[in-house]
Parts: C-alpha cells; sequence; structure tokens
C-alpha cells in the first residue's frame, strides 16, 4: 500500500480550488521540453520506482502529463472570463465544457506532488530517453515550483529541510558534533592526527568530508579510511573543521529554494580559502559543488571525488599499490558520480590496479545502474519503498558472486546497508576508500 492508495476522496468543501503554481519561475526551455515527451514508454523499463511501486502515475511520462494538466488549466487565458462571478454560472460552465477545461482542485496538486516526489532523482530516465529530457533538473525545478507554493516538501522531509537551515547539517545534529568523529577515531587510535584546518596549514587541497559520514556511526569509517589514505600518501592536506556546512544538496533535491542561499554562502567560503583543489568521498556533495554550484556562482578551485583523485595520483605515479588484496567486489555506481558527472571509469581503474582484487559487473552498471533508493529525499519520505530499491539492488550484487559490494558515496553505502540487513545478505558492504587503503603499504 502506498501514501496515495491511502487517501481518500475528499469531499467538495474540504477539497477547494489549489493555490495557482507560479508559472514565471520555470524556464522557457523546461516548458517546451514537457511536450517533447513522445510517450514512448522507455522510462517505465528503466524507472527503479517503478520497479517497486508499479502505478502510471510515478512515471515520468504520466508526472509530465499530469503536470501540464495543472498548469495550463491553471494558466489558461480564459481563466479571467470563468473566474469573472459577473458571468452566469452556465455561461462559465459551457466555457470550461467546450475549452475542455478543468477546476484544478488541492486534491489534484497534492496527488501530484506525493507522485512527483516519489522519485530518487536517479537520471535513469534522462539516460534512456529518445526526447533527451533533462528530466533530473526538471523534476527538481518543478518540486521548487511546488514548495514556493506551499505543496512540498512531503510531511517526513520536512525535518531534513528544517534541520540543513538550523543545524548547517541534514541529520538534527549539533554543529560542534561535526568534529566528534575525528577525536575518538583519534582516541580508539583509528587515525594517527587529528585532520589539519585548512587555515592552519599552506595546503592547496581541502578534503570536504560532507555531513553524512561525520555524523553518522555507521558510516564514520569512510571518514576514518580517506583520512588514513591522504596521510599514507603523505598528501598535504587541510579541512574545514567546524566551520565545514551542509552542501545543501538535500535540499535542492527536494525543491527548498533555501539551497540557493547555501550554496551562495558556501561559494563565499570555500573561494576564500585560496584552495587549488576539493576533494571529497561523497558523491552528493560532489555533484552539488562540481555540477550545481556553478550554475549559482564561480567556483575558483577544482572538484574532484576520492576516486578521480586517486586516478591522478597513479597516473602521477604517486600512488602504487602493494599489498595484494584477494577478493572478489562488484562495483555500485552511484546515482550522483556516475549518471550525473560522468565519473565512471575512474573508480574501477583504480579497483583493476590494486593486485588480487577482482572486479565482477552486475548487468545494470555505468549509466545504466540501479539506484539504491537513497536519494532525491525517498529514503525519508518512502522508507519502504528504499528498503525494497536497496534489496533489489542487493540481489544482483550477490548475483555476481562477489564478496563484497564497493561504492563511492555515504548515502550509497548506507542506502545499499539497508538492502543487505533486510536480505540478511552475505555479501560486506564497502566503500572505495576502504579497499584503497587495504593494498596500501603504512607508512614508516
Ligand atoms: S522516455 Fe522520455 S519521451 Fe519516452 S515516455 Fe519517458 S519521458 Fe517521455
Ligand atoms: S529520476 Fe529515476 S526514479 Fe525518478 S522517474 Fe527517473 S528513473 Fe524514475
Amino acid at each position: 500500500m502506498t501514501e496515495i492508495d491511502n487517501m481518500e476522496i475528499a469531499p467538495e468543501e474540504s477539497n477547494p480550488p489549489a493555490r495557482t503554481i507560479p508559472l514565471d519561475r520555470i524556464e522557457m526551455s523546461r516548458l517546451v521540453q514537457l511536450d517533447a515527451c513522445t510517450r514512448c514508454g522507455e522510462c517505465l523499463i528503466w524507472c527503479p520506482v517503478f520497479d517497486q511501486d508499479s502505478r502510471e502515475n510515478i512515471l515520468p511520462r504520466q508526472k509530465i502529463l499530469d503536470f501540464l494538466r495543472i498548469v495550463k488549466n491553471q494558466q489558461s487565458l480564459l481563466n479571467p472570463i470563468i473566474e469573472n462571478n459577473k458571468i452566469p454560472d452556465s455561461i462559465r460552465k459551457w466555457i470550461r465544457k467546450i475549452f475542455r477545461l478543468e477546476e484544478i482542485r488541492e486534491e489534484d496538486v497534492q496527488h501530484f506532488v506525493l507522485n512527483l516526489y516519489e522519485c530518487s532523482t536517479c537520471g535513469q530516465c534522462q539516460v534512456v530517453c529518445p526526447a533527451n529530457i533533462d528530466t533530473v533538473n526538471l523534476w527538481e525545478k518543478i518540486r521548487e515550483l511546488m514548495v514556493s507554493s506551499g505543496y512540498g516538501p512531503l510531511e517526513p522531509q520536512k525535518a531534513l529541510a528544517k534541520s540543513v537551515k538550523s543545524y548547517d547539517n541534514p541529520w538534527q545534529q549539533p554543529r560542534q558534533g561535526r568534529v566528534k568523529w575525528a577525536r575518538r577515531a583519534k582516541k580508539e587510535e583509528l587515525i594517527s592526527n587529528l585532520p589539519p584546518e585548512i587555515k592552519k596549514t599552506k595546503s592547496k587541497i581541502l578534503l570536504f568530508f560532507g555531513c553524512t559520514a561525520v555524523y553518522d556511526l555507521n558510516i564514520r569509517q569512510i571518514a576514518i579510511d580517506t583520512v588514513n589514505l591522504l596521510e599514507t600518501l603523505g598528501i598535504d592536506y587541510g579541512c574545514l573543521g567546524e566551520n565545514e556546512k551542509c552542501c545543501g544538496s538535500v535540499l535542492l533535491r527536494m525543491g527548498d529554494p533555501e539551497y540557493e542561499r547555501i550554496a551562495t554562502d558556501n561559494i563565499k567560503l570555500l573561494n576564500g580559502l585560496s584552495i587549488e583543489t576539493l576533494v571529497t568521498s561523497c558523491s552528493g556533495c560532489f555533484k552539488t559543488i562540481k555540477e550545481d554550484y556553478p550554475k549559482v556562482g564561480r567556483l575558483n578551485f577544482e572538484v574532484l571525488h576520492t576516486v578521480e583523485f586517486l586516478r591522478r595520483l597513479m597516473d602521477q605515479k604517486k600512488l602504487k599499490f602493494e599489498i595484494p588484496v584477494e577478493k572478489v567486489v562488484t562495483y555500485h555506481d552511484p546515482c550522483h558520480l556516475g549518471r550525473a558527472c560522468g565519473v565512471f571509469d575512474a573508480p574501477r581503474d583504480v579497483i583493476q590496479a590494486i593486485p588480487g582484487l577482482e572486479l565482477v559487473e552486475m548487468p545494470r552498471h555505468g549509466p545504466y545502474s540501479r539506484c539504491c533508493g537513497a536519494g532525491g529525499g525517498v529514503k525519508a519520505g518512502f522508507p519502504d519503498l528504499q528498503n525494497k530499491m536497496a534489496q533489489a539492488r542487493i540481489r544482483e550484487a550477490e548475483q555476481t558472486g562477489a564478496q563484497e559490494l564497493v561504492s563511492a558515496c555515504p548515502f550509497c553505502y548506507a542506502g545499499l546497508q539497508v538492502g543487505i540487513g533486510a536480505l540478511n545478505s552475505p555479501l560486506v558492504m564497502r566503500d572505495m576508500t576502504h579497499l584503497v587503503i587495504s593494498g596500501l603499504k603504512k607508512k614508516d
């Protein structure tokens, strides 16, 4: 049963006409794209949400139709006549009938919004769409319209947005807690030194941790391994410590216009550091800072995911693996790293450079990688759906015969763990940083 199935038809009096969706905030090119949908149904075959909840209404082609139905009826040139109470009811009804104009009511929009948010913004529909519709940006833009008219995000997603605005992280944790993981890891001798603050170093490389790896105890291994591998390789780096703030990805994906303020503040902060390179092990932060921030303001540094940074070090012969890692692994492409930013080869090049390690691919990999369901607000808004999406991915991974499932994103790490737990799978979840550190000799 989905939330939609549970929705009852409201009586007319409790279902007033819907508020008007402001179209002036959406570019004309996007509206043109909406009309480009040929209803071919290719997205139906590939959408990982439709796999688990086969309601036509959540499909890109139907969402496009429903959105057009709402805005075309709300923005009709005949509306001033229809809404004029001085014109007799019979004439207004006649105009509606002749021009096939519907009155859009609250419930129509609320149903549409539920369907709109039942999407992990994984970008699979964009890859397979023969009409080349830029679906992810389209969903994010339409979500923004819905938020600005008071219809989004969904109730369970509001806590995430509120937390980012109040505490600079989506996990409702105090700001000072951002560096707690490092102090604890040092005490437990999991790292040898606390990550240095960039302002106290002359480093040109900033390590941006992201909120998930530093606040979630189950994921902090990614932060620990990233620090250890930079230390082992003798990389001169710094971090922001308590001054690091959420990149705002959660807000952008859910359509919250406050994202723009967060992006602007972060761009100012990061540009002021005089760094050359920002490195992050979080694919969500990577996509947001690399692809989305430049739409808000210019960046004066390059943005690399850790796997790209490692491949660069390999090319420069500064990274050589010496310890064999005798394992069979399969690699899950994070949507934000792979489909969104085109980083498919770097993680595979690094895996293949580690002696003893064997990579076996799942049938859906690279641009066709099946989403784990953790992104786009789905994990918060539809946890059962996310669980089923993760299970589908874990079954695929199990079929390869791999012992470990490797990815390159704290969000995917957490999302896929849900599937491993639900299926009681023998697969072990790993981040790329863990594999790399396993193949490196410790610094004397
Ligand atoms: S694949 Fe593209 S053109 Fe085809 S139905 Fe989906 S959105 Fe429309
Ligand atoms: S972005 Fe992904 S989840 Fe959303 S409609 Fe497209 S394929 Fe489905």
